[in-house]
């Protein structure tokens, strides 16, 4: 069955359809579905979402398109948060010097801060990375973690390869399905096997055939795993195995709390 190990699923976008939305999903295998937090509001939300679908997971964190409205308790929440709730990663972290460089070293600071918050909790991380590969790397080796997810990965072989050996999968999505994608293409098709998961990213990134402004959701991920399967020549029922394991692989949390929600029924 198929893992969607990036939703938004909180999302305004979604506005109290995710009912459907989730039933859509199971309905086209996507058995589970990882919902990065993004900011402060957003650690309720998909706290409730989980109570609500237990198939859906979360992980809690600071996006760095949000660092500019944290207040100065926030890491202190975030840490009793991580404390408190079932997280399977912190996250989604991470820099992004395509929006803004103006806030590079605040970005950074809060970044090194969730870093090793994800290390005194034994928690992988799920970052966000745009226009800021090498000043991520930098820091991974600083202050080291136990691997997790680099999402919506665009960048060389050589910066793939450079979060594989820090433990790291690469998160491959919708991007990839444009006919002009030629590099995360090249990407998606020659990276080792075991070292990719699969997402939709929903509500954002819509793959090609909705177009740029279809509206993405988790179900996608049945389509963009075909895809996938096309591209490297495999079939699909390998193809939703093999990253069904990797995901678990990445966030081996989501086996744990799996096994105590089933116990609970
Ligand atoms: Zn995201």
């Amino acid at each position: 069955m198929l893992i969607d190990s990036h939703c938004h699923l909180d999302a305004l976008e979604f506005n109290q359809e995710q009912d459907v939305i989730v039933k859509l999903a199971l309905d086209h295998g996507v058995e589970k579905i990882i919902v990065p937090a993004v900011n402060r509001k957003s650690f309720d939300d998909v706290i409730n979402l989980r109570k609500k679908f237990p198939n859906c997971l979360y992980a809690l964190g600071f996006h760095p398109m949000y660092i500019n409205d944290l207040k100065e308790d926030d890491l202190y929440t975030l840490e009793t948060y991580l404390k408190t709730y079932e997280p399977v990663a912190v996250g989604e972290i991470g820099l992004d010097f395509f929006v803004t460089k103006d806030n590079k070293l605040l970005q950074e600071e809060i970044f090194v801060a969730q870093l090793k918050l994800a290390n005194t909790f034994d928690l992988p991380v799920i970052m966000h990375v745009r226009q800021a590969i090498d000043d991520v790397l930098k820091n991974l080796r600083r202050y080291p973690v136990k691997g997790g997810i680099a999402h919506a990965f665009n960048g060389s072989m050589q910066q793939a390869h450079a979060f594989i050996e820090l433990g790291f999968k690469l998160g491959f999505g919708g991007a990839m399905t444009y006919t002009r994608a030629t590099h995360i293409q090249a990407l998606a098709k020659s990276l080792p096997i075991e070292s990719i998961v699969l997402e939709t990213d929903a509500p954002d990134i819509p793959p090609s055939w909705l177009g740029h402004e279809g509206r993405n959701t988790p179900k996608e991920l049945k389509q963009i795993a075909t895809f996938f399967a096309e591209l490297r020549g495999m079939n699909l029922t390998s193809v939703i195995e093999i990253s069904h394991q990797n995901t678990l692989d990445a966030l081996p949390k989501i086996v744990q709390l799996c096994t105590s929600s089933k116990k609970l029924h």
